[in-house]
């Protein structure tokens, strides 16, 4: 496979952009190599500078449920733009999909758009700590919000990736402010709760992790986690911007059966524009300035481009509720498929699926947190990486990160992933 052109783009990156790339898992160091520079995507292809065509796991890290630039959303988009890009000021699509999103999840009663899932967490916990009177959090290891200093304590995705799970320029006084807890670990979290009374502001978890590979909660561990917050008065912050819109329409909690008190969102609810929002109980949200005291704002919040592609994506997930019918069909499809050609082969790789989301973790320990997680073969996934990569294939370049699966994938394309999988085991074993 020629990828001149991407190595060219990417030599000269590096001379202009810190490590040549605007997210640090994109420059592939987990997996070494070269990364490949994307010029177009269309359903479930994306296309390189070098006219190679590949199957697409990534879908923008989640975004692209439906594919890539689904007719919908471009016209919703072109439309919008005829009437400028931003206004700074209130808009009709603003309240619908505000009401949208309240009638989509119900434990949101009220909900502010941002324009990242990172400000989304942010915000949520300033909130959280407005409303508590309270200034610790606790997050679980491996589980990643975006990269606001507190989150990046024991961080997964690229923070894993990286080995920096405590980055430089987060100051103490912030870590000191955040407890972490092993994934899955409920007397961990009682421990740390009795050890701190009084003081716990938010618990904020992914429900489903994405962000160490696909980890699913062991049954009863998301209904532990709400009694110790309602016991505690603690806030609980699920963060579905991973899996809002993705593993139901409701989400995570929907599925799970879950009601948080807030509920952070992000990728999906922009159809790939830069949008996040966080929601929940009113009687926290109406703490949000300019109805209550805390304050957070936006130049680009609410922007028209973003709402008018955010909320035709929404409206379509809500009114296709086969969507999710495909979308499992096509995640235990895969799943089989992988499993039936590591028995054939011998292997017993961990594979962790859930709808749409999956990770095959090169251990043969079942993986349900961090540490079991970070027991994979590393060097044995970058040689997986390329050799998918070789046969079309475009993951997510780390171990630490779930694949997203799109409708727009046939049983064809899902086919061609299955002997992929068991072609490339069959090459890097
Ligand atoms: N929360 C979760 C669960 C995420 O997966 C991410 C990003 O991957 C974020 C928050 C941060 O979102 P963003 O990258 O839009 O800032």
């Amino acid at each position: 496979m020629n990828t001149s052109i991407s190595q060219h783009l990417f030599e000269k990156a590096q001379n202009f952009i810190p490590g040549g790339v605007n997210s640090p898992v994109r420059a592939f160091r987990a997996v070494g190599g070269s990364p490949i520079f994307i010029k177009s995507a269309k359903g479930p292809y994306v296309y390189d500078e070098d006219g190679n065509e590949y199957i697409e796991l990534i879908n923008s890290w989640g975004p692209m449920i439906l594919g890539h630039a689904h007719e919908l959303i471009q016209k919703a988009v072109s439309d919008a733009i005829q009437h400028s890009f931003s206004f700074g000021a209130p808009t009709r699509r603003e309240v619908e999909i505000a009401e949208l999103i309240v009638s989509m999840v119900p434990s949101i009663e009220k909900v502010r758009m941002v324009n990242s899932g990172t400000e989304a967490t942010m915000s949520a916990i300033r909130v959280a700590r407005g409303f508590t009177g309270r200034d610790k959090i606790i997050k679980f290891e491996g589980c990643y919000h975006g990269h606001g200093d507190s989150f990046l304590i024991a961080a997964g995705s690229g923070a894993a990736t990286f080995g920096t799970p405590d980055s430089p320029g987060v100051t103490r006084g912030v870590a000191n402010d955040t407890l972490t807890a092993p994934f899955n670990d409920l007397g961990a979290v009682q421990q740390l709760v009795d050890a701190n009374k009084n003081h716990i502001a938010a618990l904020i978890l992914e429900p489903v992790v994405g962000n160490m590979g696909c980890v699913l909660p062991k049954e009863g561990f998301l209904e532990g986690l709400r009694k110790i917050c309602d016991e505690e008065g603690i806030v609980l912050i699920l963060d579905e911007v991973m899996t809002g819109f993705r593993l139901a329409k409701g989400g995570a909690q929907e599925r799970f059966g879950v009601t948080p008190d807030l509920t952070t969102l992000g990728k999906i609810i922009g159809g790939g524009m830069p949008v996040g929002a966080y929601g929940g109980k009113a009687e926290i949200m109406n703490w949000v300035s300019p109805a209550g005291p805390v304050y957070q704002a936006g130049t680009l919040s609410g922007n028209p481009i973003a709402m008018a592609a955010g909320l035709t994506m929404l409206n379509y997930l809500n009114d296709h509720p086969e969507v999710y019918t495909q979308l499992e069909s096509s995640g235990a499809k895969l799943a089989a498929g992988f499993r039936a050609s590591q028995e054939k082969l011998g292997l017993n790789y961990t594979l962790n699926q859930i709808g749409s989301m999956y990770t095959l973790f090169f251990t043969n320990q079942q993986v349900t947190d961090f540490p079991s997680a970070k027991t994979s073969d590393l060097i044995l996934f970058g040689k997986y990486f390329h050799a998918m990569l070789n046969r079309g294939i475009y993951m997510g370049p780390s171990q630490f990160e779930s694949m997203f699966l799109s409708t727009a994938l046939t049983d064809e394309h899902l086919n061609k992933i299955i002997e992929a999988n068991e072609d490339s085991l069959k090459e890097i074993l």
